[in-house]
C-alpha cells in the first residue's frame, strides 16, 4: 500500500522520521532488530505509532509503499537487499525529511571534522541572530525538526551513511572538508566508493547554490578535475586565498566572497591546529553566504568553546597539559591531533585497529613523542609500527593504568595525549565513554 512508510531502526533519525510521516499522513510501522531505547519507546508510544523491537516481521514490511532505513544498516544487509529486488524504495532520513522542508539547507560531510565544522557554523550563524537549526548527527533529528520546528535556515552534518540514502536532496550549501580512508569495510574496501558517496554532497545542486571544499586534498582535487561542477564552487587552502576563497597568508586568514573580503589572525581562533584552521575558514565561508557581519564572524570564530573529546584541552596537572582527543579513531585525525601539540609529548594509542597504516605518522612521532601508552586489548601492530622509533612504548589494560603511566612519563611543561587513532569497542563502550573516564582519571591524579 502506497501510504505506508516502514522505518527499519528507532534511534533519534529514525523516531523523527516516524513522527513525520505520521504528521504527513502515512501509515506508520518501526521495526528494530535490537532493543529500542526507553526514551524512543515512549515517544513512539506518546505519538500512537506502531512498532517492534528485536525482530523484523518481514511480512508487514514488504507492504511498505516506502522505507526509511537507519544509516547504521548497511545496505549490504540481506533485508535490504531484498527489498530492493521488490522494487520497494529504501531511503535515508534526511532524503525523505528533505521532501518536507522549505529551509535553506548547509551540509556539511568528510571524513574528519565534520561535528567540530558543522557545530562552529551553527554558532556563528545563531550568534548572528539568525534562526538556525541543527541536525544530522547531532541533537534532535532534522525530521523531528521539520516536522515540529519552523528553522530558517539548517546546518546539518551529514556521513556517507545518510548520503547513500539521498536522492533528489539537494544542499543549498554544501561543505566537503576532506577524503581520507575510512568506513572502507562499508564500501567493499573500494576507495572510489567512498568518494561518490562523499560527492553526493553535490548532487542535484544548480548554479544558484554552493560548493565549499578544500582545495589542499588531493583526492578531492582530482575529482573536482574529472567532474562537471554545476554550483559555485569556492575553495579553502592554507595556501593563498583564491580570488573568490579562503586561504591563508603567515599568520592571517582571508576570505574573499565576491566583492567582500573578510580577515582574521590565525592566533585569534578560538580552534587550535592546521585542521582547525580548514574548519573555520569552510565554517567562515558557509557564513558569509548568509551575509554575516564581519565583525560578528570574528567574534564566533573566537568565542566558540570546541567541542569536548575533539582535541579538547581541559586541564593541566603539574604543569603537565591533557587533551582528550577520544573522537580521533583514524590515523589522519590523530596526524592533526599530534601536528598542533607541542612537544615532547606522551601519546596514549590503540583499540581497534580498522586496518591503521601508520606510516604517516611516523615522522611526527619522531620529531614529537617521547612515549606510548598502548591502551588496547591488542596492542602488537603499534608495538611492531613504533619500536625502535620512540624508546619508550608501554602497553597497559585499562584507562586507569593508561592515565598512571602517562602520568609518570611526562614532566612539566610537557603534553599528555590521548589520540588513539583506533575505535574504542574493545575496552570501552564509546569514544565518549573512552574520553569521559579519561578525564576522571586525570581529575583523580
Ligand atoms: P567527524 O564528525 O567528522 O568525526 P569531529 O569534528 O568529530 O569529526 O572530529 C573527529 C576527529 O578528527 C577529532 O580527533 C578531531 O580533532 C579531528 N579533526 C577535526 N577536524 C579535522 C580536519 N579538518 N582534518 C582532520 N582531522 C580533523
Amino acid at each position: 500500500m502506497d501510504n505506508s512508510l516502514v522505518i527499519l531502526g528507532a534511534g533519534e533519525s529514525g523516531v523523527g522520521v516516524a513522527i513525520l510521516g505520521q504528521k504527513k499522513g502515512f501509515r506508520v510501522f518501526v521495526s528494530d532488530l535490537g532493543k529500542i531505547k526507553e526514551k524512543y519507546k515512549n515517544v513512539l508510544t506518546d505519538f500512537n505509532i506502531d512498532f517492534e523491537e528485536e525482530k523484523h516481521s518481514v511480512e508487514k514490511i514488504f507492504q511498505a509503499g516506502l522505507v526509511v532505513k537507519s544509516p547504521g544498516i548497511p545496505d549490504t544487509a540481506p533485508l535490504i537487499q531484498q527489498l530492493k529486488e521488490n522494487k520497494i524504495t529504501v531511503i535515508s532520513e534526511i532524503e525523505f525529511a528533505g521532501r518536507y522542508n522549505t529551509a535553506k539547507t548547509i551540509c556539511i560531510t568528510g571524513s574528519n571534522g565534520k561535528t567540530t565544522t558543522t557545530l562552529l557554523t551553527y554558532h556563528i550563524l545563531k550568534n548572528a541572530g539568525l534562526n538556525v537549526g541543527l541536525a544530522g548527527n547531532v541533537g534532535k533529528s532534522f525530521a523531528r525538526q521539520v516536522a515540529e520546528e519552523d528553522h530558517e535556515i539548517y546546518v546539518i552534518e551529514l556521513s556517507s551513511f545518510q548520503l547513500d540514502g539521498m536522492f533528489e536532496f539537494k544542499a543549498d550549501v554544501a561543505v566537503l572538508l576532506n577524503i581520507t580512508p575510512d568506513h572502507l569495510d562499508r564500501y567493499g574496501y573500494n576507495m572510489q566508493y567512498y568518494i561518490d558517496s562523499k560527492f553526493r554532497i553535490i548532487q542535484n545542486q544548480t548554479k544558484s547554490d554552493y560548493f565549499i571544499f578544500n582545495a589542499d586534498d588531493e583526492i578531492i582535487k582530482r575529482e573536482i578535475k574529472n567532474k562537471q561542477i554545476k554550483p559555485v564552487a569556492i575553495p579553502f587552502s592554507l595556501e593563498k586565498p583564491a580570488e573568490m576563497g579562503a586561504g591563508t597568508v603567515k599568520d592571517q586568514i582571508t576570505i574573499n566572497f565576491y566583492k567582500n573580503q573578510f580577515n582574521m589572525s590565525i592566533l585569534d581562533l578560538s580552534l587550535h591546529g592546521k585542521h582547525n584552521t580548514y574548519n573555520s575558514m569552510a565554517a567562515g565561508i558557509a557564513s558569509m553566504v548568509f551575509e554575516i557581519r564581519d565583525e560578528q564572524l570574528r567574534e564566533s570564530l573566537s568565542d566558540f568553546k570546541g567541542v569536548e573529546h575533539r582535541l579538547e584541552r581541559f586541564l593541566k596537572v603539574h604543569g603537565i597539559e591533557f587533551v582528550n582527543d577520544s573522537k580521533a579513531t583514524n590515523v589522519n585525525s590523530t596526524w592533526y591531533a599530534l601536528e598542533s601539540l607541542h612537544e615532547p609529548i606522551v601519546w596514549i594509542a590503540g583499540g581497534i585497529d580498522k586496518g591503521n597504516d601508520y606510516s604517516m605518522l611516523l615522522n611526527l612521532v619522531k620529531e614529537k613523542v617521547k612515549a606510548i601508552v598502548c591502551l588496547g586489548k591488542n596492542n602488537s601492530k603499534l608495538h611492531a609500527a613504533f619500536h625502535g622509533v620512540v624508546e619508550i612504548v608501554e602497553s597497559v589494560s585499562s584507562m586507569e593504568e593508561a592515565v598512571k603511566a602517562a602520568y609518570y612519563l611526562a614532566r612539566n611543561g610537557d603534553s599528555v595525549l590521548l589520540s588513539p587513532a583506533c575505535a574504542s569497542f574493545d575496552l570501552f563502550e564509546n569514544y565518549e565513554e573512552r574520553g569521559n573516564q579519561f578525564k576522571k582519571e586525570v581529575r583523580n591524579l
